[in-house]
């Protein structure tokens, strides 16, 4: 068994949909005080409405990952409500599609400025106050694309994911004489709430060409998350786990049985 998440004060970035909501109850559900943040306040207030009627600590504050005085509010509220910041989430992140012919450097600086320089940015903000905890913990939501998998229409959101790994290993040598680990999680395909609306074929196509023939649920990837903010976690440090039912192992659909 993991150690408890009793009272650990948890700050989950897009936490309002998607893996980052998954990754927020489950959390809630172990007895942390959880804070999600996100730019749509209708949207963070619902989540955190939700996990509170199913019994969780948890409180919404709006924010931009991609503005670091956003980050430094969003910590600086974590801390006033919490008293204290323990684990850190990085999951906040956008996909937009756009083929390298006409990707415009507004796109190209959007999916970079949230989802890479958004993760250096909250990690930046949250320094001090990890290493106050005693047991500081951050989690970053990378992705199989870009680090291990390529995908046409997504060369910037590849290089973004990409690019939180590079930064993990150096920021990791960095955390660590303040008892810090930083580690990321890789998913492969997950079902969320956008991924259901493109409809029951789709899900059955992809689920054809993962070995596990499922796609992944957020709770796959938040008890990963659970596990690297443990304390049985406490030793591994600038590492990733990739969660994605074995589809990044076949060499083709002919290698699978
Ligand atoms: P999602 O359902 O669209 O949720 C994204 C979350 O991020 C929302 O809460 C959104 O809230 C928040 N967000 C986006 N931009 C933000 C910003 N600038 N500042 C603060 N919050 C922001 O997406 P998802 O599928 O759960 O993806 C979550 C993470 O998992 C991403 O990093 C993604 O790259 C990664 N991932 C997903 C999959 C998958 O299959 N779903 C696979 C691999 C990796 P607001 O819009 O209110 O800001």
């Amino acid at each position: 068994m993991f150690s408890s998440m009793k009272g650990r004060s948890v700050l989950v970035t897009g936490g309002s949909k998607g893996i980052g909501k998954g990754i927020a109850a489950a959390f809630a559900a172990e007895g942390a005080q959880v804070v999600i943040a996100g730019r749509d306040r209708q949207a963070g207030e619902s989540t955190a409405s939700e996990l509170a009627a199913a019994g969780g600590n948890a409180r919404y504050i709006q924010a931009d990952v991609a503005k670091s005085e956003d980050c430094a509010q969003m910590v600086a509220a974590t801390i006033e409500r919490n008293g204290g910041l323990d684990v850190l989430c990085c999951n906040a992140g956008v996909f937009p599609a756009a083929s390298l012919a006409e990707m415009t450097p507004g796109q190209l600086d959007e999916v970079l400025g949230i989802n890479l320089k958004g993760t250096v940015f909250a990690v930046q903000a949250a320094l001090d106050a990890l290493g106050r905890s005693g047991h500081g913990r951050v989690v970053v939501t990378s992705s199989i694309t870009g680090p291990v998998t390529g995908y046409a229409g997504w060369a910037h959101y590849g290089a973004s994911k990409a690019g939180q790994l590079g930064f993990i290993r150096s920021a990791a040598l960095e955390l660590a004489p303040a008892g810090v680990t930083i580690n990321a999680v890789m998913p492969g395909n997950i079902i969320t709430e956008g991924l259901a609306d493109l409809g029951e074929e789709y899900e059955q196509t992809m689920a054809a060409s993962i070995p596990l023939k499922r796609l992944g649920s957020v709770a796959d990837i938040a008890s990963a998350v659970l596990f690297f903010a443990s304390e049985q976690a406490g030793y591994i440090t600038g590492q990733t786990l990739i969660i994605d039912g074995g589809q990044t192992i076949p060499e083709s659909l002919e290698a699978m049985v």
